[in-house]
């Protein structure tokens, strides 16, 4: 059962785990019926029940990966070793863990004449995830490209379902791109190397005043970022979430 701390913040239960991507596993929390937030917002996940800590201490700011619409609550995390992820790493089934939030701005706009071009690196596609089953799901008239880069398909989280997205939603197109290819086991067929300019201008011909969105590495997010001012793109039309951490 959940429930809500006199703080006011949610007392959830772990119901599930599953490996989706090297050394990447997503988290199921219980989440109560009314319990409600926006596609790309975040929330603090705090371990109640930890063996050991380190100085950032039992709690950690972690993106929804799931849709408003979807039963559970889930996270996904890369599992480095730190005593939150070691912990997080060894959690059985039902342990009880607390949730403060949802909080965050990196949500989709309202006005569904300017489309979304999201740009995630790596564990960035979390908030990006939940926004696009989300549109698929209410049939949101929103035009959205999702780039999305990884080293290697290994590392790419929700890769094949956010692929298989695009047949359930017209306005949705996906372009997944990996770095480091010579490293990976798998065949790839799709674009390779970094985002750059001449990438974005080959998918979005036609696209018109999109709103930006970028979540990553905060590497990466300030990258592309620069990216984005250097083609002309104004700073009001930019959203970006940085996972620091990494
Ligand atoms: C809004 C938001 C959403 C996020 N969503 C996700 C997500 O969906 N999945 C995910 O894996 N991670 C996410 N992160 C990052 C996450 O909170 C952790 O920082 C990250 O997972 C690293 O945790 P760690 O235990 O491996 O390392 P940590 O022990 O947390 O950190 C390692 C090093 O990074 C530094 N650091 C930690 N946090 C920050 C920060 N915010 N800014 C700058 N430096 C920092 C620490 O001081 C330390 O030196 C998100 C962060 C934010 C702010």
């Amino acid at each position: 059962m959940t429930s809500t701390s006199a703080s006011g913040a949610l007392l959830s239960k772990l119901i599930h785990r599953q490996e989706v991507a090297e050394r990447t596993v997503a988290f199921h929390f219980e989440k109560p019926p009314g319990w409600t937030f926006k596609a790309g917002q975040a929330i603090d996940l705090t371990l109640l029940e930890s063996s050991e800590t380190d100085e950032e201490g039992n709690t950690r700011a972690l993106s929804i990966a799931s849709a408003p619409h979807e039963e559970y609550l889930m996270v996904a995390t890369r599992m480095r070793d730190t005593a939150f992820k070691r912990v997080l790493s060894a959690a059985a089934t039902g342990t009880r863990v607390k949730i403060d939030g949802p909080f965050g701005n990196l949500i989709l706009h309202n006005n569904a004449a300017r489309p979304a071009v999201i740009l995630a690196g790596g564990i960035g596609i979390t908030p990006f995830r939940s926004m696009a089953f989300r549109a698929a799901r209410e049939k949101l008239p929103h035009r959205i490209f999702l780039f999305y880069s990884n080293r290697r398909p290994e590392d790419a989280a929700f890769l094949e379902e956010l692929q298989a997205l695009e047949k359930q939603n017209p306005n949705y197109r996906f372009a997944p791109t990996m770095t480091g290819m010579t490293k990976s086991n798998r065949a790839w067929s799709g674009e390779t190397g970094w985002i750059n300019k001449q990438m974005l201008s080959r998918h979005l011909k036609d696209v018109q005043s999109p709103i930006y969105y970028i979540a990553g590495p905060p590497a990466m997010v300030k990258g592309l970022h620069t990216m984005l001012n250097e083609s002309g793109i104004d700073d009001d039309d930019i959203r970006t979430e940085e996972f620091g951490g990494y």
